[in-house]
């Protein structure tokens, strides 16, 4: 609609790691089929996904035709620029420190100055614990902040590029924390994992990356970036409302930026009166983590070390 250059490319691809986690990946098809009726998802044995990904260590995956992947930054600035064009104002660098509800209005503080607003909508992702309660109410609880790491090597030549993956598709395997990786419009391959935070981070995702692509040795690593994504304790969305006007969207759980644009649209129908798809996500049940900020960050580590362990034995 907006013609936002973005490299959206379609097919994914889920990969399992054993013939349990395949299990997984059968049920999964047959759920999205019986249920709702999906029918662009291909089971593929280790034969036929070797057809299009260079590497030996699955057993087997789901393809999603009709799913795909894109440049989240240029994403992003394309919606930011299409606001503009419809007379959005946006402010940068103005951190939110206070919210004031008033008969009729909400008073939107920042440390230099005010905003009166209809409705607000909490989109702070995984920054929401800096927010003062005031502010947050207390649904910080609802979120656990885990680090993911990401990697882009050099441009790859075409050859080296085919070797790896030679559809266009993307990947995940399906861990809960898991590697995710894909080729940018540039041939470089993009790989991340989520875990918790480790010294040398690049030289940790060089070798995730060379145990799945041993192909890849002598490729060199151009950057490497990592940040927060939001958890919650059962990998279920958490949107809702504090008050009438006041909504929030968090705990995309490792779903990015289709989950957040998913999010986008049902509060603006809500806000526009029509609020059927917000109380379906509402009605999902979101258990709360207790404890102060350390507790949180303790909670984190362990949790991230309880879910690597289920990863390996499950
Ligand atoms: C390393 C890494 C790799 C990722 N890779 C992918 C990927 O390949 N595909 C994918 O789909 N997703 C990916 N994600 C996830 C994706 O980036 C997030 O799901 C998405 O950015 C969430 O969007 P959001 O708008 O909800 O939050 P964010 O983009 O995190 O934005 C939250 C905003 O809130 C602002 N904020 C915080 N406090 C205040 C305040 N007090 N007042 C005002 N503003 C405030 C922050 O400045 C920030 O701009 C990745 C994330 C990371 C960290």
């Amino acid at each position: 609609k907006y013609g936002i250059q973005c490299d959206w490319k379609k097919g994914y691809a889920t990969l399992a790691l054993n013939e349990r986690r395949m299990d997984d990946l059968i049920e999964m098809e047959k759920a999205s089929h019986a249920t709702f009726g999906y029918d662009k998802m291909q089971l593929w044995d280790k034969a036929k996904l070797k057809q299009h990904l260079g590497s030996d260590i699955y057993v087997g995956g789901l393809y999603d035709s009709n799913s795909g992947h894109l440049h989240p930054l240029n994403y992003c600035l394309g919606l930011a620029k299409a606001c503009l064009d419809l007379g959005v104002q946006i402010y940068e660098q103005s951190p939110v420190v206070d919210l004031v509800e008033k008969s009729g209005c909400i008073e939107v503080k920042t440390d230099k100055s005010a905003v009166i607003s209809q409705d607000v909508i909490l989109a702070t992702n995984a920054y929401i614990d800096a927010l003062p309660k005031s502010i947050h109410h207390g649904i910080n609880r609802k979120i656990l902040p885990v680090e993911s790491f990401i990697i882009a090597t050099e441009p790859l030549d075409q050859a080296t590029a085919d070797s790896v993956i030679n559809n266009g598709m993307s990947v995940c395997d399906n861990n809960i924390l898991l590697d995710y990786y894909r080729l940018s419009a540039d041939n470089r391959l993009l790989f991340g994992s989520d875990s918790s935070s480790e010294k040398d981070m690049v030289q940790i995702m060089r070798s995730n990356m060379l145990h799945v692509f041993p192909q890849l040795e002598n490729v060199q690593i151009d950057y490497g970036w990592a940040g927060p994504i939001d958890m919650t304790l059962n990998a279920s969305p958490h949107f809702g409302r504090i008050s009438p006007h006041i909504y929030f969207a968090q705990g995309y759980s490792g779903h990015g930026v289709a989950l957040t644009g998913l999010a986008g649209r049902i509060i603006a129908e809500a806000i526009l009166g029509n609020d059927e798809r917000l109380r379906i996500f509402e009605g999902l049940k979101v258990p709360s983590f207790y404890g102060g900020k350390s507790l949180k960050n303790l909670a984190t580590k362990i949790g991230v070390l309880y879910y690597k362990f289920l990863d390996r034995y499950r």
